[in-house]
């Protein structure tokens, strides 16, 4: 290992003239990037430097089947030298087939419809399209939600940073805290007869992978149903087999009347989707209210076709229940853990101590890469494909790590023990 992390001084050079490179010619919208990436196989990426990591992030959930993935490789490859784009004066195999695999794994009812669109944010767009033209206003949304950062998502992504320097945004959204079914209730009373669309993620994942419990799925289910409002379950990053299911919803038994997805869809490829349940919602959009040039073009319907049928091909699924459950044990036994949040590849660390930055910025100086969504909070989203022995190395670096460096809990917050 130790060849791997010694940086010769041309090598050093390296990255960081390109990182000064990246400043003077990218906007400063994501600070500073970590490491200049050039090259990624499987479960492992390398920097500009040499030095290898294990990509524990996957892209933020979107490298469903690691990297470079022969099949995905080869799928896009293919539809590329074949047919890339149409537009949507045409229609295309691919888009057709994604469009009917996406409804038959969704179990969609008859009458439900697809729409393709090339992000999550453009994905709740739409949504959000569907719940205007239900002619009610009020949607509900959740607090600690992250939906985009278009201006429509934006209403209903709840962070006052992100929001605040471009308000005024769409009105109508009230947000509620998320597993308070008594502030829910309320919520949908007080708007009326105006609720157009409770908005959800199964799992909050911006929010440092908050899970909604059964039965307050079950009541956004309820309360949509009883006042003729929609059921949004946005499932751009619990989607696709993230959780151990197909979609997070299955887990819960209900079934939404708008679900969106993007994120690890196209296994890296840009491509998200709107699937519509029942004749009602799936009708919703007609001629002429919503489009979108690229949405649903050839080359990402086949890069997404490629990705679910390796997820079915390889049983990622069941990869996802195994490896995810494995992680959970080793992590809940580890000090300074104090509990382990999500499902399947969508795990939240919850540490003794706020100090997710500084563990995460350990781990890339170590060769891993998580993710501090929170100040308490490490994310794992790797690929599905991810292997036991590759998480446990890992794991035996994190737990060496907490060893060394115990997490005393904040004092501010402490004083009950
Ligand atoms: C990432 C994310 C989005 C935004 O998706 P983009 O592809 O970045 O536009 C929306 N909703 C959720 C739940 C997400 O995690």
């Amino acid at each position: 290992m130790s060849d791997l992390f010694s940086h010769g001084e041309a090598g050093l050079e390296k990255g960081a003239v390109a990182l000064q490179r990246y400043g003077h010619s990218l906007m400063g919208t994501f600070g500073v990037p970590m490491r200049m990436l050039t090259r990624g196989e499987g479960s492992y990426v390398w920097d500009a430097d040499g030095n290898r990591y294990l990509d524990l992030l996957g892209g933020i959930a979107v490298n469903a089947l690691g990297h470079g993935h022969p099949a995905w490789v080869e799928a896009i490859a293919h539809q590329a030298a074949t047919l890339s784009h149409t537009s949507n004066f045409f229609a295309t195999e691919p888009q057709i087939a994604l469009a009917e695999r996406l409804l038959d794994l969704a179990h969609a009812p008859s009458g439900s419809r697809v729409f393709f669109a090339n992000s999550g944010t453009e994905a709740n767009e739409a949504a959000i399209k569907m719940a205007r033209k239900t002619g009610k206003g009020t949607i509900i949304a959740l607090e600690g939600g992250f939906h985009g950062r278009s201006t429509g998502a934006l209403a209903l992504t709840h962070k006052e940073a992100y929001r605040a320097p471009f308000a005024p945004l769409i009105g109508d959204v009230v947000f509620v805290p998320p597993n308070d079914e008594q502030a829910l209730a309320e919520a949908v009373s007080a708007a009326a007869g105006d609720l157009s669309a409770i908005v959800l993620e199964p799992i909050q994942g911006e929010a440092g992978v908050i899970p909604l419990s059964h039965a307050y799925l079950a009541l956004a289910r309820a309360l949509t149903r009883r006042h003729e409002a929609l059921l949004i379950l946005d499932e751009v990053q619990t989607g696709v087999a993230r959780t151990g299911a197909w979609f997070a919803h299955q887990l819960h038994g209900i079934q939404p009347d708008v679900m969106t997805l993007a994120k690890g869809l196209g296994g890296g490829f840009p491509v998200g989707a709107v699937i519509a349940f029942g004749e009602g919602p799936g009708s919703m959009l007609g001629k002429g209210e919503h489009g979108t040039t690229f949405g649903g073009n050839p080359l990402a319907a086949a890069a997404a076709l490629a990705t679910l049928r390796v997820i079915e091909d390889e049983d990622l699924i069941a990869n996802v229940k195994t490896v995810g459950a494995h992680l959970r044990e080793r992590l809940e036994a580890m000090d300074g853990v104090v509990e382990v949040r999500g499902e399947g590849l969508l795990l939240g660390i919850g540490l003794a101590a706020p100090q997710s930055a500084e563990i995460a910025q350990a781990a890339v100086a170590s060769g891993f890469i998580v993710n501090p969504p929170s100040l308490d909070t490490l994310r794992l989203v790797p690929a599905l494909t991810l292997t036991k022995a590759e998480a446990d190395t890992f794991l035996t670096w994190l737990e060496g790590y907490l060893a060394a460096h115990p997490l005393t809990p904040d004092l501010e917050k402490g004083g009950e023990s």
